[in-house]
């Protein structure tokens, strides 16, 4: 499913992305519950490739929903995976799972009904505020945290820029919001300012872990002039 040019949109409850890097290889954003492997591997094939053109995984946080297929995929695959340093040690089963934020009562209730974390897994690279990936052109890498402390929102610059938002917003109905709905927030004044700041990025197109892409234009609770 095209989102836009070079970059497809594997849908599902959780969506990852893949993004042609235009030299034969891909980029990974998000593996999906550990049931969606092989739904991601079917997209790869059908667009001309095999698991060994991926060459670097992008996850956007540690939630069981964008990592619960890593762990098979880093096996099928050489690819360097990425995630902020903040979550990292989640994914690798070195720390516990944050609870939610509990100044809320969703957050107490929640803090009760975590679920199991996902199989542990390597991260190769930890992930850092303002840098940018060499693939497809740069892919530079937005520290959102609040959803969970470590997420990362990736924005593709070439072609007028694509923002991958993970959960650091939703697309729900006709409206994209914070992800306050999702009450496994680790801090929800945090969530707030990583929405505030995805707003003042210069992108064309946004694609979220929720929901369908949209265009900016058609978004009013982004402001049309990125800083
Ligand atoms: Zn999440």
């Amino acid at each position: 499913m095209l989102v836009v040019p070079g970059v497809h949109r594997v849908p599902g409850f959780t969506n990852s992305y893949l993004i042609e890097s235009g030299d034969g290889t891909l980029v990974l954003v998000d593996c999906g519950f550990r049931g969606r492997v092989d739904k991601i591997v079917q997209h790869i094939t059908a667009l001309g490739h095999t698991l060994a053109d991926v060459t670097d995984i992008l996850l956007t946080h540690h939630h069981l929903d964008h990592t619960g297929g890593l762990p098979e995929l880093s096996r099928r695959t050489d690819a360097t995976v990425h995630a902020h340093a903040a979550d990292a040690p989640v994914i690798r089963g070195q720390a516990p799972r944050p609870g939610a934020d509990r100044s809320t009562w969703t957050g107490r209730l929640a803090g009760t009904r975590i679920p199991p974390p996902a199989r542990p897994a390597h991260v190769h690279a930890e992930l850092t505020d303002g840098q940018t990936l060499p693939p497809a052109g740069g892919i530079r890498v937005i520290h959102t945290p609040g959803h969970t402390m470590g997420h990362c929102s990736f924005l593709l610059e070439r072609d007028g820029g694509l923002l991958l938002a993970g959960d650091a917003a939703l697309h729900l109905g006709k409206r994209v919001v914070p992800p306050i709905p999702l009450a496994l927030n680790e801090n929800l004044r945090a969530v707030r300012d990583s929405f505030d700041r995805l707003g003042r990025l210069p992108f064309r197109v946004a694609a979220f872990g929720t929901g369908a892409p949209i265009a900016r234009e058609d978004q009013p609770c982004w402001r049309a002039t990125p800083d």
